[in-house]
């Protein structure tokens, strides 16, 4: 396991369970480095306990990432709670987790993800004051929307030259909190989209109020155009899908987007332009961030609309460098960290200082 970390650079991994609800819980903190780590909890049914493990390593990662290139004060984290097999009382699950993020003292900080909602952060809130998304008004998806917005228009005029969206042809997978307004302000911008969502209500409102054309699902990754923009789930950009697409950039808000590294590159031999999925989708975690550090919606917005200058500046360089923009972002990223490598007072003992907590109770680092 600590081989597992060393190579992933995680500082510390959390494991707990509840028998009182039955909360069976890891929490993943990846690099506190430039603040506390801040990353969703995610709620789903997995295989086995290796690969909700597999889940929270690969997303705490990917979190610190983010926060480097959205330049928010945060390290990376993620929390997954294994979904019971049978019946469970949700809010003394939600409770019961809220003791173990308290317990952890602030070096994590919880937030929405796959599977859970404000009204289980509001849960949560009662027992830790680390948590974020605790209401409807703290939905972090419209800013995420926002960014990818911002950062599709960045796309499209470095590698399309196109001064705006007028007329440009987009294929959105996924209508939820991000796809539907995102949806809306492309649609607003000129856009003609193509949609394809699996609940059929989520498509029909968008063709009735936007005018949009439904596709099916499962083609929707090769509808001829010149945004394919995911919003679903992860992995779409696979063996399979990266031969059939029909557009010139992919730019969307899933988490995860790429099966491995190497479909990066896949993408680059196919002249297809990729936003890097953790860059374009930081606009959360920007109003997460800034929002729990008391600052104000002024400073949410210029942050989350420079998402578009960032990709900018990476895509040019990306061009520039003959590099995938992924490859690209991923260096730039930890060049910022290793900047922060300077400051630790020794590595050594804080590599010693990793430990693995293994059954319930308290966590430690
Ligand atoms: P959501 O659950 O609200 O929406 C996802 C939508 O995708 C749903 O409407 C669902 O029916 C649809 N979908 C699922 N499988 C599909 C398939 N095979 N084909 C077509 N549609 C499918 O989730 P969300 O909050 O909108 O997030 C969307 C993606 O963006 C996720 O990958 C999420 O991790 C990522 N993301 C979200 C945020 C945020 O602020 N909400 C921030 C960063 C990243």
């Amino acid at each position: 396991m600590f081989d597992t970390m060393r190579a992933g650079g995680h500082e510390s991994l959390h494991f707990h369970r509840d028998p009182a609800s039955g909360l069976q819980a890891i929490i993943a903190i990846h690099d506190t480095r430039r603040g506390p780590a801040l990353g969703g909890c995610r709620f789903i049914t997995y295989p086995d306990e290796n690969a909700a493990l597999d889940d929270a390593l690969r997303l705490s990662r990917g979190m610190t990432l983010k926060a480097v290139l959205a330049d928010v004060p945060q390290g990376g984290g993620k929390a997954v709670i294994l979904k019971p097999s049978g019946p469970f009382d949700r809010e003394a699950l939600f409770a019961a987790f809220g003791r173990l993020v308290d317990s952890l003292g602030g070096r994590y900080i919880s937030a929405i993800d796959s599977g859970t909602g404000t009204g289980d952060m509001a849960v949560v809130a009662r027992h830790t004051r680390h948590v974020t998304s605790v209401s409807e008004q703290l939905d972090p998806s419209p800013w995420t929307a926002l960014g990818v917005f911002r950062g599709i228009e960045a796309a499209v005029s470095v590698f399309l030259k196109r001064a705006d969206l007028h007329g440009l042809t987009v294929a959105i997978q996924g209508l939820g909190h991000v796809g539907y307004p995102l949806a809306r302000r492309l649609h607003d911008a000129g856009a003609r989209l193509f949609v394809a969502d699996i609940d059929s209500a989520r498509v029909a409102r968008a063709v009735q109020e936007l005018g949009a054309t439904p596709v099916v699902p499962e083609q929707v990754h090769a509808t001829a155009c010149d945004v394919f923009v995911p919003c679903g789930l992860g992995n779409i950009l696979n063996p399979q899908t990266i031969p059939a697409l029909a557009c010139r950039i992919v730019a969307g808000s899933a988490n995860n987007q790429l099966a491995d590294a190497d479909c990066a590159r896949q993408l680059q031999a196919r002249g297809i332009h990729y936003a890097p999925d953790y860059v374009i989708n930081a606009g959360g975690l920007i109003f997460a961030s800034l929002q729990y550090n008391g600052r104000p919606q002024s400073e949410i917005e210029d942050k989350t609309n420079r998402i578009g200058e960032t990709l900018r500046r990476l895509f040019q360089r990306a061009l520039a460098g003959q590099v995938s923009p992924h490859d690209l972002a991923e260096q730039m990223a930890r060049e910022v960290l290793e900047g922060h490598d300077q400051a630790l007072p020794d590595a050594a003992e804080a590599e010693q200082a990793q430990t693995l907590v293994a059954g319930s109770g308290a966590c430690y680092r």
